[in-house]
Protein backbone atom coordinates (compact mmCIF):
# COMPACT_ATOMS: atom_id res chain seq x y z
CA UNK A 1 0.00 0.00 0.00
CA UNK A 2 1.33 3.54 -0.71
CA UNK A 3 1.92 6.00 1.47
CA UNK A 4 -0.04 9.35 1.30
CA UNK A 5 2.17 11.98 3.04
CA UNK A 6 0.30 14.86 4.50
CA UNK A 7 1.18 18.60 3.52
CA UNK A 8 3.42 18.58 6.73
CA UNK A 9 5.90 17.02 4.48
CA UNK A 10 8.31 19.44 2.42
CA UNK A 11 7.68 17.75 -0.74
CA UNK A 12 4.09 18.95 -1.31
CA UNK A 13 5.57 22.70 -0.99
CA UNK A 14 8.30 21.91 -3.84
CA UNK A 15 8.77 22.47 -7.60
CA UNK A 16 8.68 18.96 -8.70
CA UNK A 17 10.87 17.64 -11.60
CA UNK A 18 10.66 16.94 -15.75
CA UNK A 19 10.51 13.19 -16.31
CA UNK A 20 12.62 12.13 -18.30
CA UNK A 21 11.24 10.22 -21.60
CA UNK A 22 10.50 7.32 -22.77
CA UNK A 23 9.27 6.67 -19.37
CA UNK A 24 11.40 4.16 -17.33
CA UNK A 25 10.25 0.83 -15.81
CA UNK A 26 10.14 2.20 -12.33
CA UNK A 27 7.98 5.64 -13.34
CA UNK A 28 5.63 3.16 -15.01
CA UNK A 29 5.36 0.86 -12.21
CA UNK A 30 4.61 4.28 -9.52
CA UNK A 31 2.20 5.43 -12.41
CA UNK A 32 0.13 2.19 -12.23
CA UNK A 33 0.86 1.75 -8.36
CA UNK A 34 -1.33 5.29 -8.08
CA UNK A 35 -3.61 4.60 -10.47
CA UNK A 36 -4.47 1.20 -8.25
CA UNK A 37 -5.09 3.05 -5.24
CA UNK A 38 -6.93 5.67 -6.37
CA UNK A 39 -9.46 2.89 -7.44
CA UNK A 40 -8.98 1.16 -4.43
CA UNK A 41 -9.78 4.35 -2.31
CA UNK A 42 -13.34 4.36 -4.32
CA UNK A 43 -13.98 0.65 -3.28
CA UNK A 44 -16.26 1.78 0.17
CA UNK A 45 -15.67 -1.81 1.50
CA UNK A 46 -11.79 -1.89 0.79
CA UNK A 47 -11.21 1.68 1.73
CA UNK A 48 -13.00 1.17 5.14
CA UNK A 49 -11.01 -2.10 5.68
CA UNK A 50 -7.71 -0.15 5.00
CA UNK A 51 -8.72 3.46 6.56
CA UNK A 52 -8.28 4.86 3.35
CA UNK A 53 -10.29 7.99 1.98
CA UNK A 54 -11.70 8.19 -1.55
CA UNK A 55 -9.64 10.14 -4.10
CA UNK A 56 -10.22 11.01 -7.64
CA UNK A 57 -6.85 12.30 -8.61
CA UNK A 58 -3.29 11.39 -7.07
CA UNK A 59 0.25 13.44 -7.87
CA UNK A 60 3.61 11.75 -7.23
CA UNK A 61 4.50 14.27 -4.65
CA UNK A 62 1.79 13.14 -2.25
CA UNK A 63 3.74 10.13 -2.41
CA UNK A 64 7.20 11.49 -1.79
CA UNK A 65 8.34 11.53 -5.22
CA UNK A 66 9.65 14.61 -6.51
CA UNK A 67 8.64 13.87 -10.42
CA UNK A 68 5.86 15.67 -12.82
CA UNK A 69 3.35 12.98 -12.75
CA UNK A 70 0.03 12.37 -11.76
CA UNK A 71 -3.44 10.09 -12.46
CA UNK A 72 -6.97 10.62 -12.26
CA UNK A 73 -9.59 8.35 -12.03
CA UNK A 74 -12.83 8.57 -11.59
CA UNK A 75 -16.60 7.82 -13.29
CA UNK A 76 -18.59 10.84 -14.74
CA UNK A 77 -22.30 11.48 -14.35
CA UNK A 78 -22.44 9.79 -17.58
CA UNK A 79 -20.75 6.32 -16.22
CA UNK A 80 -17.90 7.13 -17.89
CA UNK A 81 -14.65 6.21 -16.72
CA UNK A 82 -12.56 9.17 -16.39
CA UNK A 83 -9.06 7.86 -16.31
CA UNK A 84 -5.39 9.66 -16.88
CA UNK A 85 -1.40 8.62 -16.10
CA UNK A 86 -0.05 11.90 -17.13
CA UNK A 87 3.52 13.02 -16.75
CA UNK A 88 5.52 16.26 -17.61
CA UNK A 89 1.34 17.64 -17.65
CA UNK A 90 1.23 21.60 -19.26
CA UNK A 91 -1.58 23.78 -19.92
CA UNK A 92 -1.61 24.95 -23.57
CA UNK A 93 -4.61 26.84 -23.63
CA UNK A 94 -6.81 28.11 -20.85
CA UNK A 95 -10.74 29.88 -20.99
CA UNK A 96 -11.17 33.74 -19.15
CA UNK A 97 -14.44 32.40 -17.20
CA UNK A 98 -13.31 30.66 -14.15
CA UNK A 99 -15.22 27.87 -12.11
CA UNK A 100 -15.04 26.66 -8.57
CA UNK A 101 -17.17 23.33 -6.91
CA UNK A 102 -19.48 25.07 -4.54
CA UNK A 103 -19.31 22.58 -1.75
CA UNK A 104 -14.93 23.19 -2.03
CA UNK A 105 -12.25 21.19 -2.97
CA UNK A 106 -10.62 18.20 -0.62
CA UNK A 107 -6.95 16.78 -0.92
CA UNK A 108 -5.91 13.16 0.45
CA UNK A 109 -2.99 15.11 1.66
CA UNK A 110 -5.06 17.59 3.33
CA UNK A 111 -6.10 15.86 6.25
CA UNK A 112 -8.93 18.96 7.55
CA UNK A 113 -10.64 20.17 4.62
CA UNK A 114 -10.40 23.92 4.48
CA UNK A 115 -13.70 25.62 3.20
CA UNK A 116 -13.80 27.76 0.51
CA UNK A 117 -13.82 28.79 -3.32
CA UNK A 118 -11.26 27.86 -5.08
CA UNK A 119 -11.54 29.46 -8.57
CA UNK A 120 -9.90 28.06 -11.91
CA UNK A 121 -10.07 27.74 -14.89
CA UNK A 122 -13.33 26.42 -16.88
CA UNK A 123 -11.45 24.80 -19.58
CA UNK A 124 -7.82 23.78 -20.84
CA UNK A 125 -6.40 22.67 -23.28
CA UNK A 126 -3.55 19.69 -21.77
CA UNK A 127 -0.47 18.24 -23.55
CA UNK A 128 1.17 15.62 -21.58
CA UNK A 129 2.32 12.23 -21.90
CA UNK A 130 0.06 9.46 -21.25
CA UNK A 131 0.84 6.49 -20.10
CA UNK A 132 -2.53 4.56 -20.53
CA UNK A 133 -2.51 5.50 -23.94
CA UNK A 134 1.47 5.08 -24.22
CA UNK A 135 1.85 8.49 -26.27
CA UNK A 136 1.72 12.24 -26.13
CA UNK A 137 -1.99 13.48 -26.23
CA UNK A 138 -3.38 16.53 -26.11
CA UNK A 139 -7.08 17.31 -24.52
CA UNK A 140 -9.37 19.56 -24.18
CA UNK A 141 -11.84 19.64 -20.24
CA UNK A 142 -14.14 21.52 -18.88
CA UNK A 143 -15.92 22.46 -15.28
CA UNK A 144 -15.15 19.26 -12.83
CA UNK A 145 -12.34 17.51 -15.32
CA UNK A 146 -10.55 20.60 -15.71
CA UNK A 147 -10.82 21.60 -11.84
CA UNK A 148 -9.47 17.86 -10.77
CA UNK A 149 -6.60 18.41 -13.81
CA UNK A 150 -5.51 21.62 -12.48
CA UNK A 151 -5.25 20.28 -8.51
CA UNK A 152 -3.34 17.69 -9.95
CA UNK A 153 -0.99 20.28 -12.22
CA UNK A 154 -0.95 22.03 -8.54
CA UNK A 155 0.76 19.79 -7.08
CA UNK A 156 3.50 19.78 -9.27
CA UNK A 157 4.21 23.14 -8.24
CA UNK A 158 3.88 23.06 -4.71
CA UNK A 159 0.87 24.85 -4.20
CA UNK A 160 -2.06 23.24 -2.48
CA UNK A 161 -6.05 23.80 -3.04
CA UNK A 162 -6.11 25.95 0.04
CA UNK A 163 -3.18 28.56 -0.95
CA UNK A 164 -6.25 29.81 -4.08
CA UNK A 165 -8.71 30.67 -1.15
CA UNK A 166 -8.95 33.85 -0.63
CA UNK A 167 -8.16 34.07 3.45
CA UNK A 168 -9.79 37.27 3.72
CA UNK A 169 -13.12 36.79 1.82
CA UNK A 170 -12.88 32.52 1.17
CA UNK A 171 -16.50 32.68 -0.33
CA UNK A 172 -16.13 35.61 -2.46
CA UNK A 173 -17.92 35.27 -6.09
CA UNK A 174 -15.71 36.41 -9.07
CA UNK A 175 -17.16 37.86 -12.57
CA UNK A 176 -17.40 35.32 -15.37
CA UNK A 177 -17.27 32.17 -12.97
CA UNK A 178 -19.69 29.57 -12.58
CA UNK A 179 -20.08 26.78 -9.32
CA UNK A 180 -20.37 23.68 -10.15
ZN1 LIG B 1 -4.53 17.06 -3.76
Amino acid sequence: MLKIYDDSSKTLHEICDNVSLPLSKEDEVVLLKMLDYLKKSQDEEYAEKHHMRSGVGLAAPQIGIKKRMFVIYYQDENNEIIQYALVNPKIIANSTKLCALEGGEGCLSVNEDKKGFVYRYYKITMKAFDLLKNKEITFTATGYKAIVLQHELDHLNGILYYDRINKNNPFERKNNSELI
